[in-house]
């Protein structure tokens, strides 16, 4: 299974996509887990990457799409994946389609999980004190930017999909349970296709 999580900051992708990982055995590739270890690893792209970050806004899209190129191109990715925080750009997304399309790979699915912004703000703030500062990037400053970035940039990335028939919107506004029973509702149409 191949699939794509879009969805705002704190709407909760992270979290279904480590159940999806777990349920259906295939990996979960985050680009923003990506960066947070290069940062940790002190690598040249991560120290590049912090302080655009930690302003809420975008990681150059060359630069992602370098990363996730050779995150998909690993073995572990063959037998599927579940993208999560990318494609962040339409830009990314056509790059994504022409990477998998030179690699004869088909994408299943993209969801989208919906959540409003106020809700938003409530999640990071709780996030932002239970994480104890392990995110930088978790404060309301940085939320309000990442939101604008969100709906400027990413919003597009549901109706590229949306154009191409391939998306299935849920709503993130419930428990994790509730939103877990609603994507597992489209991803067995997946499986059983
Ligand atoms: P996330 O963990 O997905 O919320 O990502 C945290 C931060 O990493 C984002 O606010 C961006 O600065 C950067 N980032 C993650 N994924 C991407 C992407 N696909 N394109 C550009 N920047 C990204």
């Amino acid at each position: 299974m191949k699939l794509i999580l879009l969805g705002p900051p704190g709407a909760g992708k992270g979290t279904q996509a480590k159940s999806i990982e777990e349920k259906y055995g295939i990996v979960h590739l985050s680009t923003g887990d990506m960066l947070r270890a290069a940062i940790s690893a002190g690598a040249p792209v991560g120290n590049r990457a912090k302080t655009i970050m930690d302003r809420g806004d975008l990681v150059p899209d060359d630069v992602i799409i370098e990363i996730i190129a050779e995150r998909l191109g690993r073995p572990e990715a063959a037998k599927g994946f579940v993208l999560d925080g990318f494609p962040r750009t339409v830009a990314q997304a056509e790059a994504l389609s022409d990477l998998l399309a030179k690699r004869g790979i088909n994408l299943d699915l993209a969801i989208e999980i919906a959540v409003d912004d106020k809700k938003l703000q409530d999640r990071i703030r709780t996030r932002a004190k239970e994480s104890g500062g392990a995110r930088t990037d978790d404060t309301l400053e940085t939320l309000s930017k990442r939101l604008i970035v969100y709906h400027t940039k990413t919003a597009p990335v549901a109706d590229y999909y949306r154009k191409k028939g391939m998306i299935k919107r849920v709503d993130g506004m419930g428990s994790i349970d509730q939103v877990t029973t609603a994507i597992d509702d489209h991803l067995s149409v997946v499986t059983e296709a």
